[in-house]
């Protein structure tokens, strides 16, 4: 593989933050990324249209695009994540303010932090009768996540996702922690990503959803991913739009893979369908060689 080279600093400019929400289930993560999602000004123009691609950028009113990963549940950070892809640069946890720290609440704080990912907390629900943001805050901080309400350096928005109250903070909030940490990458190169989602389609055969992580990724470039070669067909954007390329942060699905990928997966642009192949039979081998260790005969 080639993806271990580093871009020269010059050539680095600054990127969208790629961001996962996490949490216990019914806390609301799904409505929250429909809250989000309503609070897209590029949506309106695109005639509101939403698909389901696994990844969407929003770009809120007088602010920044952020790429928000739709993936709901902690499986595909964590499965991503032990396959080396690092494509989360802030986590935002989601917690009920009339239910509390959960299970999963506290799996997903041990998984951000393995990660060395900053987290912004959303508590959410602030509109229910039984709502307690304090008692979250206290109980958050018995897991070593310290508020800035308790003086610490964690940013906490109350939400209601439902309400649609105080979204546009959580997406200021977002800004502020990118701005931090400042992500940046190099555009003008062929492009390197991770598949997000990967799905057949009746009509358009194998399709996959991948983040582009540096470079851009171009009609008709050859690439590889995870065991599978191609070259892309077409790319479509989160609004359904034909794109003729996609650069950093950006989500993207790819038309034109000889099979499916898996999430999580390495996608990469090579110079060549020889090079393609070789790099795909490489992988394959090493798939095979762990399938083999992990279950000897
Ligand atoms: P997920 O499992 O974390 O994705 O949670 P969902 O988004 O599916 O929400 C679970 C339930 O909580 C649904 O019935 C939502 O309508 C409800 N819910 C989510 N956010 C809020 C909120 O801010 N206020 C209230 N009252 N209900 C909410």
């Amino acid at each position: 593989d080639t993806s271990e080279d580093v871009d020269p600093e010059d050539t680095l400019k600054s990127r969208p933050p790629v961001v996962t929400i996490m949490g216990h289930v019914d806390h609301g993560k799904t409505s929250l990324l429909d809250a989000i999602r309503g609070a897209d000004v590029a949506a309106g123009e695109a005639g509101g249209i939403t698909q389901h691609i696994g990844a969407y950028q929003v770009t809120p009113k007088g602010g920044d695009p952020i790429t928000f990963l739709d993936t709901p549940g902690h499986e595909a950070f964590t499965e991503m994540r032990a396959r080396g892809a690092n494509v989360t640069d802030i986590v935002i946890l989601v917690v009920a303010a009339d239910d509390g720290l959960k299970p999963q609440t506290i799996e997903a704080i041990n998984h951000t932090k393995a990660a060395n990912v900053p987290m912004i907390v959303a508590i959410n629900k602030i509109d229910k009768d039984g709502a307690n943001p304090q008692k979250v805050r206290e109980e958050l901080l018995q897991h070593e996540v310290i508020v800035e309400a308790m003086s610490g350096d964690v940013q906490d928005v109350e939400v209601s996702a439902k309400k649609k109250t105080n979204i546009d903070k959580l997406l200021e909030a977002i800004n502020l922690q990118a701005e931090l940490l400042e992500l940046k990458a190099n555009p003008d190169r062929a492009a390197d990503a991770t598949v997000v989602e990967a799905k057949l389609d009746k009509g358009r055969g194998p399709v996959a959803t991948v983040l582009i992580q540096r470079g851009t990724l171009k009609v008709g470039d050859t690439f590889v991913a995870g065991p599978a070669a191609g070259k892309v067909r077409a790319l479509v954007d989160d609004h359904g739009r034909r794109v003729k390329e996609a650069g950093p942060s950006f989500p993207v699905e790819v038309l034109g893979l000889s099979a499916l990928p898996s999430a999580g997966d390495p996608f990469t642009v090579v110079e060549n369908e020889a090079r393609a192949r070789e790099v795909a039979d490489y992988r394959q081998r090493k798939l095979d060689e762990q399938r083999t260790t992990a279950a000897p005969m």
